[in-house]
């Protein structure tokens, strides 16, 4: 049976971040044929519309309203719940990201649904679809489905492979008006940690440093090697507690989740906690001086070594490329 999906399009700095992409195949999978409805929302939204359709969306709702300038739950839970309630859709689709994070399970909770979070894979399509999810910190993943009732679902950046953009898809992008009411939280400032080149989140390469780099200088390499490469650092909560870079940059449990394409992993052991933010990356390169680091147990590939003789090797062989 066709179904008719919505997909939250997420927003950042003007620009549509990709996992809105994602989630608008995910949602395809799960319409069979039926129709994927991308909603915006936000102040002066309405232009992202035409991406949203380009990438698959059948059509688009855009809710403005100043007090949506900014995130807060509050604001965005009541502009979406508009959009639900007018379109009455049989599924929800959210990027597992710190806004899907903390808007799915408000919304869910409104509508007396439950919700698959982190999906990433979809196999098979509709009614019968399976939701891949790791469990256990990444050790394992299960596969779960609905029985009944709304279908919500959050999608992991970086593992659903979205549709070609066609620029010749056209489509309505239409405005919805929602009176945006007792908000109990409002956005006075937001003081931003200037972070310059690729979003660590969705980055396809990420140059992940732990204590082992030692200092805040010897993530200098690391930098140079993840801008060669086209890619982001991050770091181990080793790194950040011993302050040689920002939490912001905190992979694992209690930091970001990335599934990049390379993840290398440098002077990092591997404590179960880390490795529950990268494990699910494709190729993992890891590089330590100890021969039995627990790291190795995830490694593709496993470079047994100073950090300060092989990053430098490795940059000087790419330029060389
Ligand atoms: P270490 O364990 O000290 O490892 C350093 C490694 O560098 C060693 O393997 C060493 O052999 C290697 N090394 C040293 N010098 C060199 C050299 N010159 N060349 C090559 N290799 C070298 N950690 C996270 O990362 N993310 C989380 O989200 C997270 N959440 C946590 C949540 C909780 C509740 C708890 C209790 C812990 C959490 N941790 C997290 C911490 C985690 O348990 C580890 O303490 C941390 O990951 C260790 O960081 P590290 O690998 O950089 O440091």
């Amino acid at each position: 049976m066709s179904k008719k999906v919505l997909v939250l399009g997420e927003v950042r700095e003007g620009v549509l971040r990709n996992v809105s992409f994602e989630a608008i195949a995910a949602a395809k999978k799960i319409a069979s044929g039926g129709e994927v409805i991308g909603v915006l929302i936000g102040d002066e939204i309405q232009t992202n519309g035409t991406e949203m359709i380009q990438y698959g969306a059948d059509r688009v709702i855009a809710v403005e309203h100043p007090h949506l300038n900014k995130y807060t739950s509050d604001g965005f839970s009541q502009a979406f719940l508009a959009v639900y309630e007018q379109e009455k859709p049989e599924a929800v689709v959210f990027g597992h990201t710190a806004l899907g994070k903390d808007l799915s399970p408000k919304i869910a909770s409104k509508l007396a649904s439950g919700l698959i979070s982190d999906v990433t894979g979809i196999e098979g399509e509709g009614n019968d679809a399976l939701f891949i999810r790791p469990i256990y910190s990444g050790k394992a993943f299960e596969k779960v489905k609905t029985k009944e009732g709304l279908l919500f679902f959050t999608v992991r950046p970086n593992n659903i492979t979205p549709l070609e953009q066609d620029s010749n898809r056209s489509g309505d992008v239409s405005l919805l008006s929602v009176e945006i009411t007792n908000l109990r939280t409002v956005i006075t400032e937001v003081v931003r940690k200037v972070s310059e080149g690729v979003d660590l989140s969705e980055a396809k390469v990420v140059v992940a440093g732990g204590r082992g780099v030692k200092s805040a200088e010897g993530f200098g390499p690391l930098q140079e090697l993840a801008n060669l490469l086209g890619g982001a650092v991050g770091a181990s909560r080793g790194a950040c507690d011993a302050d040689y870079c920002d939490y912001s940059l905190q992979i694992g449990q209690t930091g970001k989740v990335v599934t990049p394409d390379l993840y290398i992993a440098v002077g990092i052991s591997g404590a179960i906690q880390h490795m529950a933010g990268m494990s699910n990356s494709k190729i993992i390169v890891a590089i330590n001086k100890d021969p039995e680091a627990n790291i190795f147990k995830v490694a593709d590939y496993g470079i047994v070594g100073d950090l300060f003789d092989v990053i430098p090797m490795l940059i000087a062989e790419i330029k060389q490329l």
